[in-house]
């Protein structure tokens, strides 16, 4: 959907983004992450054409960036920023309508498109469409971010640390919102943070950035079990404990709702005092896998719900 080839961007002498590649598939939530002033704002606004590449190639649905216009780039591409850029004086609804205006879309769909997703967002549409955003708490100001970059469907959505000035609970709400959101939308986004345990809860895939190079590429699950290099290592470090030593695969089943499918017959079956880490191994080569609990009662996990746990749990006592 999205591919860099070689994408080096420098302000001056200073290289901020540095011979980056990658690919990002249709429908799957790509994290970038990094600490403060690694490249992730840059590489983002590089692919709507917001910020010029240096050198390098970025293609959008196979074609090259440059050969789309820039306020086609800019429409089909949804944009939610960390500190909430709604227009003060215009009620929720003409904030949502903006781009849907631009595109020329008709009154009735506008109002239609804007009520489907409020109510997505569990924001009930009679109540808020009219309200200005100084009327909303930071959450729902946040949420209608999110709504707006939604507004005209686009395929690719970016975000760029779009829930990191909120209050933790707000933050954990809307993460969940947005897994939850993005089952149904099934969009391709591209997701900034500096939070490993929001990229670990969040990503398919994840890329750890350090001075505008990748560092590693690959699913939380491969971050986990497979840190490529110290830094990587370090960088994950705080998950890492002793904690998750302790953990067993039962203690993350039982948390976790019961199913009725037990139609996935290639997942390995492993019994519920499975040592997370020995869990890890067979997550690496399968979706998902069995527990195997009290009275043969099974129960399956997919790999996103072990890292959503663990991304929830690990990290600050306190939580
Ligand atoms: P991040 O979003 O990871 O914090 P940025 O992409 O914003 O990092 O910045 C990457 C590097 O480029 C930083 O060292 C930053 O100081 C530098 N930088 C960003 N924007 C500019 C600019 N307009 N002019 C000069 N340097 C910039
Ligand atoms: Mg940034």
């Amino acid at each position: 959907m999205i591919q860099f080839k070689n994408v080096t961007k420098k302000y001056g002498d200073k290289i901020a983004v540095d011979d980056l590649s990658f690919d990002i598939k249709e429908g799957e939530i790509f994290v970038l992450i990094g600490p403060s002033g690694c490249g992730k704002t840059t590489t983002l606004k590089m692919i709507n054409r917001l910020i010029p590449l240096t050198s390098g190639y970025i293609y959008f649905k196979e074609r090259p960036i440059s050969e789309y216009p820039v306020y086609e780039m800019r429409w089909d591409i949804g944009y939610v920023l960390q500190q909430i850029a709604l227009f003060p004086h215009m009620s929720i609804k003409e904030n949502i309508a903006q781009v849907p205006l631009m595109k020329k879309w008709t009154d009735s769909d506008i109002d239609d498109r804007i009520d489907e997703l409020l109510t997505m967002v569990g924001m009930e549409p009679e109540q808020f469409k009219n309200r200005k955003p100084k009327e909303l708490s930071g959450g729902q100001q946040q949420r209608v971010g999110v709504v707006r970059a939604l507004a005209a469907d686009p395929p690719v959505i970016l975000m760029d640390e779009p829930f990191s000035a909120l209050d933790p609970i707000s933050r954990e709400k809307l993460q969940d919102d947005l897994i939850e959101l993005q089952k149904t939308i099934k969009k391709t986004i591209v997701f900034v943070t500096h939070d490993i345990q929001e990229a670990l809860k969040l990503g398919d895939r994840i890329c750890l950035l350090k001075e505008g190079h990748a560092e590693q590429i690959g699913t939380p699950e491969a971050f986990l079990t497979m840190p490529e290099n110290d830094f990587v290592k370090d960088f994950i470090g705080d998950l890492d404990t002793h904690r998750m030593q302790q953990l067993t695969i039962g203690d993350i089943a039982d948390s976790h709702p019961a199913g009725n499918n037990t139609d996935y017959p290639d997942y390995p079956i492993v019994p519920d005092d499975t040592q997370i880490q020995v869990a890890f191994q067979h997550l690496s080569e399968h979706d998902g896998i069995i527990v195997n609990g009290e009275d043969d009662n099974k129960k399956i996990l997919k790999s996103q719900d072990v890292f959503r746990y663990l991304a929830d749990r690990q990290g600050g006592a306190e939580r």
